[in-house]
């Protein structure tokens, strides 16, 4: 049950809820890898800074923030504001400082991968499985109003995680490694907390 109240609280009080998390930060304190953060486009100082402490605090890693881009016009789906995330990923990666392990990119646009035979599918994120990339869009959480932090939290630390080498997770519909299947539902579900299978797997990449 303790989880259930974590989505009610603030984001202090978040990290320190339930033994789960902290065996999970327990198991990162000595991972010393570097993530760069990327923002993009007219996301928020607010919310970057509020991505890089969670980070910290749910995996253990270092951040370090890079001054904001705008998006490279070599993505854009022609005649639209649309990037297409696949190509964003091969640009973010040419775009990380040699001494960080991987590099998230953080956008207001809207992103789209090819998925269920939809050529221009719109996602949350996308990231490499294990891999050194990954992307994350406000765009589509705009709508859940004051939720939307905690959404953007949970899609950046389920990104993460599958850099990290996790896959999607069946195990626990609270799990947040759990697979959007291309609707906000799962998200809703979602807790900032990882499952035992997965918090297993993390220990062995
Ligand atoms: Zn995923
Ligand atoms: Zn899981």
């Amino acid at each position: 049950m303790k989880f259930i109240y974590c989505l009610l609280l603030p984001v202090i009080g978040l990290l320190s809820c339930g033994s789960d998390t902290a065996s999970t930060l327990q198991k990162t304190k000595n991972d010393s890898s570097v993530t760069a953060i990327l923002p993009l486009g007219q996301i928020d100082d607010r919310q970057v800074q509020l991505l890089s402490k969670e980070l910290a605090a749910f995996y253990g890693m270092k951040l370090l923030i890079l001054p904001k881009k705008t998006m490279p016009e070599s993505c854009l789906l022609k005649n639209t504001k649309r990037y297409s995330a696949d190509n964003m990923l091969k640009w973010l990666l040419k775009q990380k400082p040699a001494q960080c392990d991987r590099i998230l990119g953080v956008t207001t646009y809207d992103i789209y991968t090819n998925k269920n035979q939809n050529p221009h599918w719109g996602i949350f994120g996308l990231g490499y499985k294990p891999g050194k990339v990954c992307i994350i869009s406000d765009f589509r959480l705009k709508q859940f109003g004051n939720r939307r932090d905690t959404f953007l939290t949970l899609v950046t630390l389920h990104e993460i995680g599958h850099n990290l080498g996790l896959p999607h997770c069946d195990k626990h519909s609270h799990c947040l490694m759990n697979d959007a299947k291309g609707t906000a539902k799962t998200l809703f579900a979602e807790k900032k907390w990882l499952c035992s299978n997965c918090r297993k797997l993390l220990k062995k990449s």
